[in-house]
């Protein structure tokens, strides 16, 4: 089979079929990418070209890869098929059914995509561990970039990661989202793993936990439950903030959580706020949580935003020169996630257009989002000038802590946002640690009415409005 066909008529395909067709594509877009990205993305894909070459159909593993595939590459697809053909071919991305997956080239369906963060570098490597432990290793330390915003926290899981069971144990991780918290806790699992690949370790999302509870209660299973997590030499587990008002599983995990101390295994755990901000926790769990080592992950100031695209373009095989990367990063300051983003529309931009980075480049690529930007002033930006201006931790504009000195600023807060953004009483709500709409409209109704009359209060509304319209 030859590789980089250039010439444009059917006939010189290796065997003038729609297979032979698909191939000599997937051979093009081998030479094109880069190794990681090609095996990740294209490789797994199945096709069946119509028989007249009218269409292509490509089947995807699933949504996820659908969406990723369709924004990444069918454009450069179709552009080749056409190319080697020499005429239009139709191109259609579809969802393989699960009956059909064809075993040779199909990626296996992994069942907690859902709970894995959008990683970008390839969410499907999921391997040897993966099942067993719901690693994902393609979350490491390596690729968990470091400033100050992390710095105590990274120094923690790696310290907890090379002699579990030792200092900080438990590791309680907070912060809001998008910070790579869990970045941070599958990189320690998988760092422990290589050091010792026959320890026990399981990465779980509170969420995954309470079912595990529910289904060990409905049917009856609670010493196979028992037995699965008080073995465990290291437990992950993701977001703890999911188990207020669950008592039942708060109960199970009170006694796993002993029972894993007891024998000096490590438990490493992460929130959205620290630990006496969760509410409706016991107070028992919540006070074993404080016991070991509390730490906070911050926004990225930046120069590490900066840092971050820089790495991950090169990871995606780009080069980012330094002066787009402040651009985006000036620009695009509220997490990682919104970063990668970004960088995703950036690459894919430069990858279509096939023109080079440039901040004229990121300018058009990221057109939409700037002038949302500048128009717009999101919730996370006026909790942060809200909580620096009252001197209070960000975090405690989604803890349920009710001290007037934070429970008031909050609803500064709250009132702010109903004022400067779009967003709705129930959207804000969420954004404050999923609070109900009812408490947003009586923040709102408040501070407007006390606004009238207290007029310290309408001069210190005045100055972080003019702050947040800066
Ligand atoms: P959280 O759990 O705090 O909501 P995640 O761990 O899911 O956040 O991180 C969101 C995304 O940002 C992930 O793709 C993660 O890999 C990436 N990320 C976060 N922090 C960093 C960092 N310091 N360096 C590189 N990537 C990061
Ligand atoms: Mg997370």
């Amino acid at each position: 089979m030859t590789t980089g066909l250039s010439s444009s008529t059917i006939d010189s395909l290796p065997d003038g079929s729609g297979d032979g067709l698909w191939q000599a594509c997937i051979d093009q877009l081998a030479q094109e990418l880069p190794e990681q990205q090609f095996n990740t993305w294209i490789k797994p894909l199945v096709a069946n070209v119509a028989n007249d070459f009218s269409k292509v159909v490509v089947w995807v593993g699933n949504r996820f890869k659908l969406d990723w595939v369709r924004a990444q590459y069918a454009g450069r697809i179709s552009h080749i098929l056409q190319q080697m053909y020499g005429q239009p071919i139709l191109l259609e991305l579809a969802i393989t059914p699960k009956e059909n997956l064809v075993k040779p080239r199909s990626v296996p369906f992994i069942q907690e995509i859902e709970a894995l963060p959008e990683s970008f570098v390839g969410i499907e490597e999921n391997t040897p561990s993966g099942p067993r432990t719901r690693l994902n290793t393609a979350l490491t330390f390596d690729n968990l970039v470091e400033g100050s915003a992390n710095r105590m926290a990274r120094a923690a899981a790696t310290h907890v990661a090379t002699m579990p069971g030792q200092l900080y144990n438990p590791l309680f991780i907070y912060g809001g989202v998008g910070l790579g918290k869990t970045h941070l806790m599958h990189a320690v699992g998988n760092r422990l793993l290589e050091e010792r690949p026959e320890a026990k370790v399981l990465y779980i999302h509170a969420e995954q936990f309470v079912s595990d509870v529910v289904k060990a209660y409905q049917r009856k299973t609670f010493d196979e439950f028992k037995d699965r997590y008080h073995s465990l030499d290291l437990l992950l587990i993701d977001d703890v903030q999911f188990f207020a008002n669950k008592e039942r599983t708060q109960e199970e995990f009170f006694n796993a959580f002993e029972a894993l101390l007891a024998k000096k295994s490590h438990i490493v755990m992460t929130s959205d706020t620290y630990p006496k901000g969760l509410t409706d926790i016991h107070e028992r769990l919540v006070s074993r949580f404080d016991a070991g080592l509390t730490v906070a992950i911050e926004p990225p100031e930046l120069e590490m935003r900066v840092a971050i695209l820089i790495s991950k373009a090169r990871h995606e095989g780009a080069e980012m020169p330094e002066e787009v990367a402040f651009f985006v990063a000036k620009n695009v300051r509220s997490n990682v996630r919104e970063l990668e983003g970004a960088l995703r529309k950036i690459l894919a931009y430069s990858r279509f257009n096939q023109k080079e980075i440039s901040i004229q480049l990121a300018r058009d690529a990221l057109r939409d989002l700037l002038s949302i930007q500048n128009r717009q002033i999101s919730v996370e930006n006026i909790q942060k000038t809200v909580a620096d201006y009252y001197k209070i931790k960000v975090a405690d504009m989604y803890s349920k802590k009710r001290p007037a000195s934070i429970a008031r600023p909050r609803q500064i807060a709250m009132y702010l946002a109903k004022e400067l953004t779009q967003k709705s009483l129930p959207e804000i709500g969420e954004l404050f640690g999923g609070r109900d709409h009812t408490t947003v409209l009586h923040a709102v109704r408040k501070i407007s009415a006390e606004r009238q009359q207290l007029s310290e209060l309408n001069q210190q509304l005045h100055v972080l409005e003019q702050t947040l319209k800066g």
